[in-house]
């Protein structure tokens, strides 16, 4: 929703438009992309290479596209914003008009992010605490499934149309003779259009494997990429405990079925109301206070309802 508001705002600067659209583009983009790669592979490519072992190429390739679409949905509709911490933290920091450690505001989003990783174009949403696994988990599976559709295209284009790949510098000129080729006709539109496609995937692959990677490698040093990019020092607790942080507890779970499962940790750091350690004495005293009035209100409340 933040996108349509940028977009909508009259007084928005140029450049945070540019980039609502451009958020808009790649989240078109991504789908038209995943539903041509299913259906190229359930629908030509898989009933054309794999006469014997057909079904189990179907469930693999069903398998890859519900864990990518599950983890894509999921990290786009969890809520991740700072309004779901506990109440009393989210008020004192309202009251106090600063923020939680580690929770920073999206422009584009219009919120504030717990423990705000960046603004994914490609989910039109910010990847934070609550959403961070769904995005490494989907990820990983986009980068599978893309070099697992580049393959199998690439069996189809030699085995149909009898394209020739030469070893690692075939991406160098296969799409410039394919489409010289096309032009003088001498290839068909189906073989420059899948040609066209092995480096959509390729393009697609590599930089979902290095997202994944990159993830993997600042959740095991309990950073994220704001903080990595800021210099900034991050949270570490131990490797085990960085890990869990982000993915959850019950991890190898959740990277194998498309299940919902509870964050490990609350989403706070520093001390419980989210302030860093070395605060000044009248921040966490008015913390304190904050937390006894939202105690009081939920006590006068329920004295209410009972009378
Ligand atoms: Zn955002």
């Amino acid at each position: 929703m933040g996108i349509l508001s940028v977009l909508r705002h009259p007084t928005a600067d140029k450049r945070l438009t540019l980039l609502a659209l451009m958020s808009i583009g790649a989240v078109i983009y991504f789908n038209f992309v995943t539903l041509f790669a299913m259906s190229l592979a359930t629908l030509v490519t898989i009933p054309h290479l794999f006469k014997y072992t057909m079904q189990k190429h179907y469930i693999f390739a069903v398998f890859m596209f519900v864990n990518t679409y599950w983890n894509y949905l999921m990290a786009y509709f969890t809520d991740t914003t700072a309004r779901r911490l506990p109440k009393d933290v989210w008020e004192f920091h309202q009251q106090q008009k600063t923020k939680p450690v580690r929770c920073y505001s999206c422009k584009l989003c219009g919120d504030c992010i717990v423990k705000r990783d960046h603004h994914c174009f490609f989910m039109n949403t910010c990847i934070g605490y609550y959403n961070q696994k769904y995005f490494m988990w989907y990820c990983l599976y986009m980068s599978v499934g893309t070099f697992y559709s580049l393959i199998t295209t690439a069996m189809y284009n030699n085995a149909v149309f009898g394209t020739q790949f030469n070893g690692s510098t075939t991406f160098f000129t296969l799409g410039p003779k394919t489409v010289y080729l096309w032009l003088v006709g001498r290839a068909p539109l189906g073989e420059m259009i899948l040609v066209t496609y092995l480096y959509v995937c390729l393009a697609g692959g590599t930089v979902c494997l290095g997202f994944f990677c990159w993830q993997l490698w600042i959740s095991f040093m309990g950073l994220t990429t704001f903080e990595a990019m800021h210099d900034m020092p991050g949270i570490n607790n131990g490797f085990y405990n960085n890990m869990t942080d982000v993915l959850g507890k019950f991890w190898i779970l959740g990277a194998v079925f498309p299940i919902c499962l509870p964050q490990h940790g609350n989403g706070i750091y520093g001390d419980k109301f989210g302030v860093m350690d070395g605060a000044n004495e009248v921040t966490k005293k008015n913390a304190l206070k904050v937390k006894k009035k939202v105690e009081n209100n939920k006590r006068n409340n329920k004295t209410k309802k009972n009378n």
